[in-house]
């Protein structure tokens, strides 16, 4: 189901808000430097931002923390930098007003944000936000294109933040992908998927695993030196 995203700014932040009825208290998240405020249906706007403001030190300590951490991200989310995405890279377009999440536009990610240095982990975010929603839409569809040549058929398909792996399957057929592969080329994100669905055949990396891949993707080794060399090199 593809809800309407929600936003509320925080004090120097964005925070999409999740509405659910699955729970019954509010759950603030930093992920990735990313927030959100996961909501019972029907929590009313004041009260969400009463929440973020509680929690406004925890948050910006997170956001804070994640960026120490990640040196390696060198990006300046200023405008001309490019993102790859499906191995083709779009040119950033920040504009300045009030908060609109990340948009392609005629080649261009534009993305609105308040003036201020201080808003541009909310690029970040933003740009996080895009990749995960648009990962999560083309990783399905190719789940659902290649479920069919593998011959098995998954129980669910998610996206996750993973430090090091590509995706992960459970016993129980379950897939899940890491976001970031959508930043490779087309054939490398195929490649992803059916090594993942082939793991539902065989879940380990047995010879019998590998011959399944081939018979499904002649030129998998090829994919698999890409990520070996390039895939350290996807990140927002
Ligand atoms: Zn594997």
């Amino acid at each position: 189901m593809l809800v309407q995203a929600e936003y509320v700014e925080g004090n120097g932040f964005i925070a999409e808000v999740i509405r659910t009825n699955r729970i019954k208290t509010a759950d603030v998240r930093v992920e990735e430097g990313v927030v959100s405020i996961v909501v019972p249906n029907g929590l009313p706007d004041a009260r969400i931002s009463q929440i973020l403001k509680k929690k406004n030190e925890w948050i910006k300590n997170k956001i804070f923390l994640h960026r120490e951490h990640n040196p390696v991200n060198a990006k300046d989310y200023v405008s001309g930098e490019s993102f790859a995405y499906l191995g083709r890279n779009y040119r950033l377009k920040v504009v300045k007003g009030t908060f609109t999440p990340v948009k392609l536009v005629q080649g261009r990610l534009v993305v609105t944000v308040p003036q201020g240095s201080e808003y541009v982990h909310m690029i970040h975010n933003a740009l996080v936000r895009w990749y995960k929603h648009h990962a999560e839409l083309k990783l399905q569809e190719k789940v659902k294109r290649y479920a069919a040549v593998v011959g098995v058929d998954p129980s669910g398909v998610g996206i996750k933040t993973f430090k090091s792996r590509w995706g992960s399957c459970s016993t129980h057929g379950h897939i899940d992908f890491n976001w970031k592969i959508i930043m490779s080329p087309n054939h490398i994100v195929d490649y992803v998927v059916v090594h993942e669905l082939c793991h539902l055949k065989h879940h380990d990396h047995s010879p019998k695993f590998w011959k399944e891949v081939e018979r499904v993707m002649p030129g998998y080794l090829d994919c698999k030196e890409w990520l070996k060399k390039f895939g350290g090199g996807l990140w927002v």
